[in-house]
């Protein structure tokens, strides 16, 4: 079922600790220009639900709908019904209360086992060439975690097709790791875990 505007107000209101304990923008920002690479949509689109624009763009004008023409036109053909572009009007500009679930989860996103349940959270490895903080050793805010694992588990309780779309990433990132021969690091909130990349007692993913 689509998720609907009170679930994503549920939702965001889960998500309210910044991803460090300190402003990781002074990571990025200084060799982008001054910008923090996240908040250049040029650079990292956002995609939102669609129940999401329409209810952040009822609580202020901070969004507006982007569709991609330019560079970023393939990016259509990635785009699911569900989801829509959009752009803020800028870091000088932020609303922190009206900030999008990508923006507070970014760079994080959900990991599912190979049954499909909830583990935790874990970077979001394709975007390793643009935010440093995937690469650095720099600490996780523990409420930060707590609240992405919060927010997701609830999302997924929520929305089957997320579930479905999700446990599709995490098998993709099983054959990654898999082919490196490594665990994946799953952030819970009791810590890091190292999820193996096949079932126990299976030669299968
Ligand atoms: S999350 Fe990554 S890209 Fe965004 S401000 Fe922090 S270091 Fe920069
Ligand atoms: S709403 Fe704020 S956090 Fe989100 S992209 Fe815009 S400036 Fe960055």
């Amino acid at each position: 079922m689509a998720l609907r505007a009170a679930d994503i107000a549920e939702l965001l209101r889960t998500l309210q600790a910044p991803v460090t304990d300190f402003d990781c923008g002074t990571l990025c920002a200084p060799g982008n220009g001054g910008v923090p690479v996240c908040c250049n949509a040029a650079q990292v689109l956002p995609v939102l639900y669609k129940a999401e624009l329409a209810l952040l763009q009822k609580r202020s004008d901070l969004w507006r709908r982007h569709v991609p023409r330019g560079q970023d036109a393939p990016l259509r053909a990635a785009a699911r019904p569900c989801d829509v572009f959009a752009v803020c009007k800028g870091h000088t500009q932020c609303e922190r209360h009206n900030r999008s679930l990508a923006c507070r989860t970014f760079p994080f996103e959900p990991y599912l086992d190979h049954d499909a349940r909830f583990v935790g959270i874990v970077f979001a490895f394709d975007q390793a060439h643009l935010c440093p903080l995937i690469t650095s050793d720099h600490d996780i805010s523990p409420q930060f975690i707590a609240e992405c694992c919060a927010m997701w588990s609830r999302m997924l309780e929520l929305d089957a097709d997320e579930r479905a779309f999700y446990a599709g990433c995490s098998r993709t990132l099983r054959r990654q790791f898999g082919a490196l021969r490594r665990p994946i690091p799953v952030f819970t909130p009791t810590g890091v875990v190292a999820c193996p990349t096949r079932r126990a007692g299976r030669r299968g993913r």
